[in-house]
């Protein structure tokens, strides 16, 4: 789950990381006011969830005579197509110079990386495109809790002592916060000290629990009903819904419906043992998905009963048409079922995949 730069900047805050003066706003009208107790100039930062929010004019400067339209102006925008609801109004930089700072897990070497630049501000993809040299990168030991000072040494390098304070702090809250990924870009020099200018803070979903968290807000309403049932879900972009149980049978069903040139709708793994209830919740959801023409159900009986599979796609009666695939336990009677409702189905996940492509044509 994703941070926005305010919370974000709060965490750093929290954790004895310098950071601008600020106050977040939630309407035009209450920027003067901000604007009195954060400083004369300063700079309104659209909190919406993308990179190059400067670039793309989500960053607008302001003084007390300008803030009032320019906050307007602000609220009034979508920045890469998101609404504006949220501005942090933040003290205006007098920057003399800009780095880049970030952790995150290396996932083939299995460790936190650091990659630190004295050349911040950049989008840093570019950077280690363009100048890898520049890019320094810095792995630590997964069981460290805290940076070793030899460590803070190799990654500022020859840069100011008061970042490896900062790199140090930054580590903390890298392990206190669960994160897959803490950012700093750019980290300014300014007469004032150093100062995290931007902050991005991403949580590993799988600790959410642990910290605390009870809802992942960054997940759409259908997947946050697939994370209530226990389903493996994704969204995917094409007219052929999907349902299969175990990982390894759902992803087949998605790689022959490639093969006959159709396009799937989504992945969705029920799981073992799914009852009628599970089917019904998991062809629901899929069938809720604008766009989506046919559903292929695709299950292979063993814990799961076949007769159960066909009363939960019976009492889900969705509008689409659902080709269905089952074969194992209760088979006969799965069919009967299903049959007696005019359901399709067919014998072979081949004949089953290639005639909702069919639909489609
Ligand atoms: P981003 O574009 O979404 O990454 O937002 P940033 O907060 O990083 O701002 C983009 C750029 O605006 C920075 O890289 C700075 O070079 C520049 N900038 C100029 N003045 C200021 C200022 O007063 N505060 C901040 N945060 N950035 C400033
Ligand atoms: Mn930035």
């Amino acid at each position: 789950m994703k941070f926005r730069e305010y919370e974000a900047k709060q965490i750093f805050r929290d954790a004895g990381i310098p950071v601008p003066n600020s106050e977040l706003i939630e309407a035009a009208a209450d920027a003067a006011s901000a604007l009195s107790r954060v400083a004369e100039k300063v700079v309104l930062k659209a909190q919406v969830d993308v990179g190059g929010r400067g670039k793309a004019g989500g960053i607008l400067p302001a003084t007390a005579e300008t803030v009032d339209a320019t906050a307007a102006e602000l609220f009034g925008k979508q920045i890469k197509g998101l609404p504006v609801e949220k501005v942090l109004v933040e003290e205006a930089l007098e920057i003399t110079h800009e780095y880049y700072i970030s952790i995150t897990i290396d996932r083939a070497k299995k460790r936190p990386v650091i990659l630190f630049s004295e050349e911040g501000g950049v989008e840093i993809e570019t950077l280690a495109k363009e100048r890898p040299e520049a890019l320094r990168r810095v792995y630590v030991d997964p069981s460290f809790t805290v940076l070793p000072d030899f460590i803070v040494r190799n990654v500022i390098g020859t840069a100011p002592k008061e970042i490896g304070a900062i790199v140090k702090k930054l580590f903390e809250v890298f392990i206190a916060k669960d994160a897959i990924l803490v950012e700093i870009n750019p980290l300014v020099a300014t007469p004032k000290g150093i100062i995290a200018a931007d902050g991005k803070v991403i949580l590993d979903d799988n600790a959410l629990a642990r910290q605390g968290i009870t809802e992942n807000r960054d997940l759409t309403e259908r997947e946050k009903e697939a994370e209530k049932h226990g389903f493996s879900y994704v969204e995917l972009d094409g007219e052929i819904g999907v349902i299969g149980n175990g990982a390894g049978l759902t992803m087949a069903t998605l790689d022959i419906i490639a093969y006959y040139e159709g396009k799937a709708a989504n992945f969705l793994d029920v799981g073992g043992g799914a009852d009628a209830e599970r089917v019904c919740h998991a062809v629901k959801l899929v069938a809720s998905m604008p766009g989506v023409k046919v559903i292929v159900v695709n299950l292979l009986g063993g814990i799961t009963r076949c007769d159960e599979v066909a009363k939960g796609i019976i009492t889900a009666g969705v509008s689409q048409k659902i080709i269905v695939r089952i074969a194992g336990t209760n088979e006969e009677e799965g069919k009967r079922l299903l049959e007696e409702n005019n359901y399709l189905m067919l014998p072979t996940m081949d004949e089953a995949i290639r005639a909702a492509v069919e639909v489609c044509r």
